[in-house]
């Protein structure tokens, strides 16, 4: 069976009740492709999930932004997979390239935390991607390895992962990867699963691109044979984002 196209919005630390109201009335009117078509997922901050569950379409799901790394308990300010659970939230995004840099998750905390997720039932999109600074130096496959690594390592099924190649240098910049440079980086990533994981992991794991991904250009990106879809960030926040689900046709 084919990979089903994956959109996902990541809301970040944006909006108010107001601002997040108004938005799902803008998705919840939206024509989009069947759910046989395309799979989306928004990602509101921690406090609006259960406003947004209860007023976003019933074929859009929606997702946790992070999770603590094991069960809930004496960690002040966190929110625990049980607790995403508990409330019907079924994915969460971990490892977004933000929180590695300014909450300085490493690898084997991320990978950590991807694999207590989904033990607890949740659905991981777990983020990936170098800087420009590791591009430039030639070693984009090298930091990327080392972040599958940190997750192939303690995660034995991956049905329910969704992996995000997120070259740090594209997030919130206006710089989109080209076609060629995210195709060329998830083929690498799928040999990388294929050779360290297993080859039905590798062609079923649903490999999606995020980096200012917008209405203008996801169309191109979308027709690239390994890009299974977007994680998208700014534009999530925008009608635009409509667009984008529809490049999935
Ligand atoms: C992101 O933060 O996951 C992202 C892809 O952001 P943007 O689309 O704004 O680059």
């Amino acid at each position: 069976m084919g990979r089903k196209f994956f959109v996902g919005g990541n809301w970040k630390c944006n909006g108010t009740t107001e601002s997040v109201k108004k938005l799902v009335e803008v998705l919840n009117q939206g024509e989009v492709p069947s759910e046989d078509i395309v799979e989306v997922v928004v990602a509101p901050p921690f406090v609006f999930l259960p406003l947004i569950k209860s007023l976003l379409r019933s074929d859009f799901a929606v997702a946790a932004q992070n999770a603590w790394v094991k069960k809930g308990g004496a960690f002040t300010g966190e929110i625990s997979a049980e607790q995403l659970v508990n409330l019907g939230i079924p994915w969460v995004i971990l490892g977004h390239s933000e929180r590695r840099a300014l909450l300085n998750e490493s690898n084997e905390f991320v990978g950590a935390k991807v694999a207590y997720a989904l033990e607890q039932g949740l659905k991981v999109i777990p983020c990936v991607g170098e800087t420009l600074e590791q591009r430039e130096a030639g070693k984009t496959m090298d930091v990327i390895t080392d972040q599958l690594k940190a997750i192939a390592d303690k995660v034995e099924h991956w049905e329910n992962v969704v992996l995000a190649y997120e070259p740090v240098w594209a997030i919130g910049t206006g710089k989109v990867a080209t076609p060629d440079q995210a195709q060329e980086v998830h083929v690498d990533i799928r040999k990388w699963i294929a050779a360290n994981v297993s080859e039905d992991v590798a062609s079923q794991v649903r490999i999606i691109y995020g980096g200012s991904v917008n209405g203008g250009n996801a169309n191109e990106l979308a027709h690239q044979p390994d890009v299974d879809g977007f994680l998208v960030g700014g534009a999530s926040l925008k009608p635009e984002f409509i667009d984008i689900i529809k490049a999935a046709e």
